[in-house]
């Protein structure tokens, strides 16, 4: 049987002015190719009486959200040239005409999902799925793109019963490649390179996900196309999912852009969730699309022209967060993104957030471990979250105002000579004790008190030395609480070898 499901992307950009508009419209006598193509229209002898041609433009409006006049207007060929997916299994033109004359006919939406989504062969008959990345894009690097596949497995996994798991050698269910050209998976399915064909993937349980190695391959919603978005739409079809009429969803066969809607759909979750059930921790998670967007675009700013990632993102730009732990592991934090350095120097790959502490939000504002009570502290907005490991304690996150902190802080550090967490914004620092969980008496009290250390610090951390290392953007601040001011300063990247950032040996280690 014929399962597979071709996707393509025409790859006109669809923004825009009018005139982009207008060249990028269908000519009118490739609008039944079009139909052909698609499977609207039978493609035998490429003959079609009126009627069939007026009833395919009318199925294809509505799938387009058009006004459905069954008329080639100027509107229909815009959108028939706007990226898309399309469909080429016999099978899946049957249930498209099914559903939509279902819909026509007002027949129950149960009996259009079962008819839908139950197609013999179409799911994997486990919840545990391995997939691997076996090639790679030319424009982004290895980090980039498997943190955007990732990411695309877990919008699925986070609504569904499903688990998947990367593997870099052996046989995995999953496999996505980039390919050019022709590529042993029949001529139709050649892609063209720039533009056309973007990728196309198969149902199950084949397993093949195939992208166009020649696109312009990105993170960003502004330019080329967006990897996660087609990922996980690809992705979708590889677990069995057809394409959905809702506009929203992921599985709509449109190429959209990240906009400011949730990613996937209730459309699209039922179609997951009735193949393979709920999660089963229980709660559905949704990231919001601005999340993923800011995350993307910390994504895309690692990318290294030379393909290797030799140093994080946070170590050439600023970051969010910086605390140690009481192992003396540092966490730097940026975006949805955190990275680890032992004492020993070894970083790790950047790590999710939301993964060690599922229920921050997408970003923090200031990190703080206390080896007071052995915690994390976390500090967004008006919030503040507490950790014992990875799990929130019971009563947090806290409104910041209920423990008289300021919203927005700066950074926040435990500081030992006084016992107490310290957190500084703007012009100011505040004092809280973190048994009461309130301030200290005499605060907040002006940042002349910490001489030399300037507004706006991103972190602060306390080394085995006693001292205290302030950061902000590239810089450094070495602070020595028994003299009670910046001793030394410099440039965080070259000089603290600690900090994960360090190129050379590690005999300077500061
Ligand atoms: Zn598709
Ligand atoms: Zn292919």
């Amino acid at each position: 049987m014929d399962l597979q499901l071709v996707l393509v992307l025409l790859t006109v950009d669809i923004l825009l002015s009018l005139s982009e508009a207008v060249s990028a419209s269908l000519n009118p006598g490739d609008a039944e190719g079009f139909l052909e193509k698609y499977g609207y229209l039978h493609q035998k002898d490429h003959t079609h009486n009126a009627d069939k041609v007026t009833s395919a433009v009318r199925q294809f409006q509505w799938l387009s959200h058009l006004p459905v006049t069954g008329r080639l207007d100027s509107t229909t060929l815009l959108k028939m040239a706007s990226p898309r997916c399309g469909v080429k299994d016999r099978g899946s033109n049957e249930a498209w005409k099914r559903r939509v004359n279902s819909v026509f006919t007002g027949q129950s939406q149960q009996h259009l999902r079962k008819k839908r989504y139950t197609r013999p062969g179409g799911r994997w008959y486990k919840q545990h799925l391995t997939y691997q990345i076996v090639n790679w894009p030319r424009h982004l690097s290895q980090g980039p793109v498997r943190l955007a596949v990732r990411m695309a497995f877990q919008l699925w996994s986070n609504v569904s019963g499903l688990v998947f798991h990367e593997l870099n050698e052996g046989q995995t269910d999953i496999r996505l490649a980039f390919y050019e050209g022709e590529h042993n998976d029949g001529t139709s399915n050649a892609f063209d390179g720039p533009g056309g064909a973007l990728a196309h993937a198969f149902f199950p349980c084949r397993g093949e996900a195939h992208f166009d190695k020649a696109e312009r391959w990105t993170l960003s919603s502004h330019k080329g196309h967006n990897l996660f978005l087609v990922s996980a739409h690809e992705i979708g079809h590889t677990l069995g999912l057809e394409h959905s009429p809702v506009r929203h969803a992921l599985m709509s066969p449109y190429y959209k852009k990240l906009g400011r809607s949730l990613l996937l759909s209730w459309d699209d979750i039922t179609a997951v969730q009735q193949l393979y059930g709920k999660p089963s921790a229980g709660a559905v998670v949704q990231i919001p699309s601005q999340d993923l967007s800011w995350a993307m675009q910390d994504w895309e700013l690692s990318e290294e022209p030379m393909g290797d990632i030799s140093l994080p993102h946070y170590c050439r730009n600023t970051f969010d967060a910086i605390t140690m732990d009481g192992n003396g592991t540092v966490l730097v934090f940026r975006g949805g993104l955190f990275w680890t350095v032992t004492s020993e120097s070894n970083r790790s790959d950047p790590l999710p957030l939301k993964r060690r502490w599922p229920q921050l939000p997408f970003a923090i504002e200031a990190a703080a471990f206390s080896p007071l009570d052995g915690k994390f502290y976390f500090f967004n907005g008006k919030h503040i979250w507490r950790y014992s490991g990875t799990v929130l304690d019971p009563g947090f996150p806290k409104k910041s105002s209920e423990c008289d902190m300021p919203r927005h802080p700066d950074c926040a550090f435990f500081y030992a000579p006084l016992g107490h967490m310290v957190v500084f914004k703007g012009s100011r620092y505040f004092v809280l004790n973190l048994e009461t969980l309130r301030s200290e008496p005499y605060y907040p009290r002006g940042l002349a008190d910490w001489k030399g250390v300037p507004r706006g610090a991103n972190g602060a951390v306390t080394r085995a030395d006693g001292k205290l290392y302030f950061f902000r953007e590239q810089q450094y601040w070495r602070f020595d609480p028994r003299k009670l001011r910046v001793t030394g300063s410099g440039q965080w990247t070259k000089k603290l070898a600690w900090t994960g950032c360090h190129r050379t040996s590690s005999n300077d280690v500061l």
